[in-house]
């Protein structure tokens, strides 16, 4: 039997019927009479896996089992989350019911205090359901399934199964992406003539280096409509969405379709760049869906294989997204799982700097290139992966700022910022504190990097060139001034060889010093 879709209108009906006890109660009271004899199961689906052919909805029966979302009201107190964040997740996730129901489901979209709160609400309301799940995609909700006694199937919102990634990581010297990837591309058969890479080379990366163009007519971008659900949940959260993130999976696939035709052929050579006139250059803008299951890895390699294969893309951008998706994605979370729940808390390089005021506005500092993408971040809970690498965690590692106040602020801001991808990325990545057990050495840049693939410098009051006196660059005098702090640590790295040895040159580093004091005062008081 299944129950009329059309009898319930809209996912607030959900939410309305779950806080008046009617509504949504007839028709789960006659759910929970069918399940009595049957082998139902109580089908949970956390706000990151929002596909319909993927996760633990795939083989779900329509008649006697139940889709069960919580909105946990403690997630959303429980942070200073960017209000675009939370639109995003909130609303992609009532729409995602809402579809569910007019499919057919039986759906339970409860607000709860938390979590488990909600986990047990449900299971009272079932009481012969068996509550099943696929594998969460972090430490925390894993933890709450399990306590709630969840059934745990495995997670294919991923193209590399948590055993797979361990079982290649633990037969590693050192974790290096490059091999991962090399790996994936041979097993999943992606870009390969036979044995070799397409195009007689793993990666273009040389290519694929340029600073942004000049001159240059950047594509609209694409804008999504917003709805009643959209606008409900606007309300609730007391904000104004920007058009920029579509909320369903329509919208998902439109982006899709509007990055293969408009962005990709050009991804690969300015991939790196930053530029004033345009906040997403040629970036896809579809980690948002992929985080949130509104597309599914699959979907997106199929579109971008299809584009090349037909000839309107070259290698260097096609190969430079495919690394992204089944390179650094997938590395990145079997990184997660293999590393272990306590990895967040490394600390190496001992740093204790509080987060600094121009992190939380951009009207604390002077610096162009932060000015602008604090700017960006406050309006779209998005930069690209330069800004994000290059810049937000540079400084942040350069001056010494805690990485887990730094962690905790990146995960609040940006609107793809899934547990998975914030710790490794910022821990390892970022803020190389974990003594190198993800990257060989740290990701760190004075002004000069900066200046050649953006056009930040031009309109600052700083100099990319300087290290001392009082136009110096921030980053560039901090750049030096980190290789000085951190010798111990660094200087005997072989691949560090030649920063320590430009150091060793410097005949000011009694100038560097005083003004590096200088900037870092400047920084914690939001005035450089
Ligand atoms: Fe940023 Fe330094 Fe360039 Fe200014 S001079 S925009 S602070 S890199």
């Amino acid at each position: 039997m299944v129950l009329n879709p059309k009898s319930a209108s809209h996912v607030d009906d959900l939410l309305n019927g779950e806080r008046n006890g009617h509504a949504i109660g007839s028709r789960l009271n006659i759910v929970q009479r069918l399940v009595k004899n049957n082998m139902s199961q109580l089908r949970y689906v956390p706000f990151d896996q929002l596909h319909r052919e993927f996760g633990i909805i795939k083989d779900a029966n329509k008649s006697t089992d139940v889709i069960l979302l919580i909105e946990s009201q403690a997630m959303l107190n429980s942070s200073n989350w960017h209000p675009e964040r939370l639109f995003f997740l909130i609303s992609s996730a009532r729409h995602f019911a809402n579809e569910l129901r007019f499919e057919g489901f039986n759906v339970l979209y409860l607000k709860a205090e938390n979590t488990s709160v909600g986990l047990n609400m449900a299971a009272a309301k079932f009481p012969t359901s068996t509550l099943t799940c696929v594998e969460q995609s972090s430490y925390r909700l894993s933890k709450k399934l399990s306590e709630a006694g969840a059934k745990v199937l495995p997670n294919d919102f991923f193209l590399t199964s948590r055993e797979l990634f361990a079982s290649w990581a633990s037969s590693q010297k050192s974790f290096l992406m490059e091999n991962f990837y090399r790996k994936q591309r041979v097993r999943l058969d992606i870009l390969m003539e036979g044995n070799s890479p397409i195009g007689g080379s793993w990666n273009f990366d040389k290519e694929n280096r340029l600073p942004p163009p000049k001159n240059y007519v950047w594509p609209e971008y694409l804008e999504h409509e917003r709805d009643e659900i959209d606008s409900q949940v606007a309300t609730e959260l007391n904000m104004t969405p920007t058009n920029f993130w579509a909320t369903t999976r329509k919208g998902a696939l439109n982006q899709l379709r509007h990055f293969v035709d408009n962005h990709l052929p050009y991804f690969g050579p300015y991939e790196d760049a930053m530029a004033l006139d345009s906040w997403s250059l040629h970036h896809s803008l579809l980690s948002p869906y992929l985080n949130n299951g509104l597309l599914h890895p699959h979907e997106v390699l199929t579109e971008v294989l299809q584009a090349f294969n037909n000839g309107s893309v070259p290698i260097a951008s096609a190969e430079a997204f495919v690394r992204q998706l089944i390179g650094w994605r997938e590395y990145v979370n079997g990184m997660y799982w293999y590393l272990g729940e306590n990895y967040r808390d490394h600390n190496q390089l001992g740093a204790t700097r509080k987060l600094l005021p121009l992190f939380l506005d951009a009207e604390k500092t002077k610096m162009n290139c932060m000015k602008n993408t604090i700017s960006d971040l406050q309006e779209r809970a998005w930069v690209h992966h330069i800004p994000r690498l290059m810049l937000l965690s540079n400084l942040a590692l350069l001056s010494g700022v805690n990485p887990q106040e730094f962690l905790t602020w990146m995960r609040e801001q940006f609107i793809d910022a899934a547990d998975w991808v914030m710790v490794p990325n910022v821990i390892g990545m970022g803020m190389h504190a974990d003594g190198g057990l993800m990257m060989t050495k740290p990701y760190v840049s004075g002004g000069a990097y900066i200046s050649k693939m953006s056009n930040y410098c031009k309109g600052c009051i700083y100099d990319p060139k300087l290290r001392v006196g009082p136009q110096a660059c921030p980053f560039t005098t901090l750049y030096w001034d980190f290789l000085n702090r951190h010798k111990d640590h660094f200087a005997e790295n072989h691949r560090m060889k030649q920063q320590y040895f430009g150091l060793n040159r410097l005949a000011d580093r009694a100038d560097l010093s005083e003004r590096a004091a200088q900037v870092l005062l400047g920084l914690d008081q939001g005035k450089i």
